[in-house]
């Protein structure tokens, strides 16, 4: 490529999303000038999940670019192992665990939403591996990937409902936002095609929402997902199995007699080498003030079927994401034309929300809205305004709407209800009315969490292992609204519960007041944007090159 700030097709975000829709468009457009931007210092280091992949999506983009795919050296180091023992458990508190693979199989049979909890036969795999081979296969087709470009703005002409472009974040400001000797402005990238790709609640992602009047039926809904990768004893790893995946409900999330009463659960999985992923997801609409997922993490790892595996292992990686969890209905959509960008942007995987909760998984999702987005790009390259039509008809055509379409109304039901009841209710799936679910940060209240565990979570070791870093100079990333917000009600209320939700430990009180005092710990995972209970805190895009540095996560 000769000048990178002018091209054909920009795609903000170099993961499974944006990758898979350079490689496609490759596929059909050799010579059409391609760029990929990412934040990151390297590829996969921001991309954290499960992971479990529905590997058609992958076969459809690697066909025919990396002959026989599924037998190469790469995919052997990615894609780790295919389930055949899929666990989907209930644990009754601390020490009773108990399938619960019948009332899936009933599910499947009568086609209800949940029964498409199955993952036997599906590839059990590091996103961040799986992102770092997307990037070598993408650059090996011509594709410029840069990392260390982190996007701030979009030009979007609101008059022509087009954008031009995209403004890169300013790097070598001091603290007090003065210029430094490292100066350097952040430059313009035209383009006449963008694909917003950047992951879960992305600031370019909302910006163009906003900007372009894109609208939601219903709000999003996140939840946190805290995983660690854990070095366990060979007689251990080889209990567990090397092909097995463990989903676990209830304990210390819910239990069906009494409280407390979050949506989320459990994940094992074998990673090679001894080493066993266990993570927690939790619906970020949980109440309790004084909750932080790395408890429930800490307690899902002291229960008797998940220690035996464990048990006297080291933690060797960890990190935190959120998941948009709201489905179909919180997709956001051009008011008048129903479409999913607008215009020559379009909006893929996480930035969308095309993650399918009945299944936990939405890599698939991601993968197809890349190949969907490179497929339109390719049709209407001359014709850009309609871009976004095309794409929204191609992820009909791919079936990535049909399969959003039969989780619509899953995760809304059981915020709604709570997951005692919303849970069984949610069977009943689109028959249900759409529920209009306050926003995550509006779910608060002065209520204790019960199993909290006695020892206080090890934020500083979870971040080391995370790798996470910043340059220590530039102007903290994370700003409060307004300071006496979190003096005058939210620390009497609730306690300042940033402190103690932040996964990294960025929060702390100075002088009775709570502040991001740690801003170079943050892992991006952007909880504190949604989880302030008075909606406090703006995260603003770091420069570029800091954050976590994920290999295996
Ligand atoms: Fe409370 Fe939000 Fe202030 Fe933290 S930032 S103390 S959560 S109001
Ligand atoms: Fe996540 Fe916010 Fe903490 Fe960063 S500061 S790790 S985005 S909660």
């Amino acid at each position: 490529m000769q000048d990178y700030t002018n091209v054909s097709v920009l795609i903000v975000g170099a993961g499974p999303a944006g990758l898979a829709a350079a490689i496609a468009l490759k596929k059909q457009k050799p010579d059409l000038d391609v760029a990929v931007i990412d934040k990151a210092a390297g590829p996969g280091n921001h991309n954290l999940s499960g992971a479990v992949l529905e590997a058609a999506a992958l076969s459809k983009l690697l066909d025919p670019v990396v002959p026989n795919w599924a037998e190469s050296e790469d995919a052997k180091a990615v894609l780790l192992s295919k389930v055949d023992r899929d666990d989907v458990m209930f644990f009754w508190g601390s020490r009773m665990a108990f399938k619960i693979e019948a009332a899936i199989k009933m599910a499947k049979a009568f086609r209800l939403a949940f029964g498409q909890m199955t993952h036997r036969g599906d590839y059990i795999c590091s996103v961040s591996k799986l992102t770092g081979w997307l990037c070598k296969t993408a650059v090996s087709l011509g594709v410029e990937v840069l990392h260390g470009f982190a996007a701030e703005d979009i030009l979007w002409d609101a008059d022509r409902h087009i954008a031009a472009g995209v403004k890169l974040k300013d790097q070598g400001l001091d603290k007090h936002g003065q210029k430094q000797l490292n100066y350097l402005p952040g430059e313009v990238i035209r383009a006449k095609t963008i694909l917003i790709a950047e992951g879960c609640d992305g600031l370019l992602a909302e910006t163009f929402t906003a900007k372009a009047g894109l609208v939601r039926q219903s709000n999003q809904l996140y939840s946190l997902g805290v995983k660690e990768l854990i070095r366990v004893s060979d007689a251990q790893y080889a209990k567990f199995g090397s092909g097995r995946v463990v989903h676990a409900m209830g304990w210390p999330l819910w239990t069906p007699l009494v409280g407390p009463a979050m949506f989320g659960g459990g994940i094992m999985y074998p990673m090679g080498n001894n080493h066993i992923a266990v993570g927690m997801i939790v619906g970020l609409d949980y109440k309790y003030c004084d909750f932080n997922p790395q408890d429930a993490l800490t307690r899902f790892k002291e229960h008797a079927f998940v220690r035996q595996f464990i048990d006297g292992g080291t933690v060797v990686e960890a990190g935190a994401k959120m998941i948009p969890e709201g489905g179909l209905y919180a997709v956001p959509r051009c008011p008048d034309t129903q479409t999913i960008g607008r215009s020559n942007v379009m909006l893929l995987g996480d930035s969308a929300g095309f993650v399918n909760m009945c299944k936990i998984k939405g890599l698939h999702n991601a993968i197809e809205s890349g190949i969907a987005a490179a497929g339109a790009v390719a049709d209407g390259l001359d014709t850009p305004k309609g871009l976004a039509r095309i794409y929204t008809k191609r992820l009909e055509e791919a079936g990535v709407i049909k399969e959003m379409e039969t989780a619509k109304n899953f995760r809304q039901t059981v915020a709604r209800f709570g997951p005692l009841q919303g849970m069984p209710l949610s069977v009943l799936g689109g028959w249900l009315p759409t529920f209009n679910i306050e926003p995550d940060y509006q779910t608060m209240m002065p209520a204790a969490y019960r199993l909290k565990p006695p020892v206080t979570f090890d934020k500083d070791t979870f971040t080391a292992v995370a790798a996470t870093e910043h340059r220590e100079e530039q102007p903290c990333h994370l700003t409060l609204r307004d300071e006496t917000i979190c003096t005058e009600k939210c620390v009497g209320k609730f306690g300042a519960p940033c402190i103690t939700f932040c996964p990294a430990g960025v929060y702390e009180r100075i002088h009775d007041q709570p502040k991001p005092a740690n801003p170079s710990n943050c892992l991006h995972c952007k909880t504190c944007q949604r989880k302030c209970p008075f909606d406090n805190i703006r995260w603003t895009v770091p420069e570029p090159n800091g954050g976590p540095q994920y290999k295996t996560m």
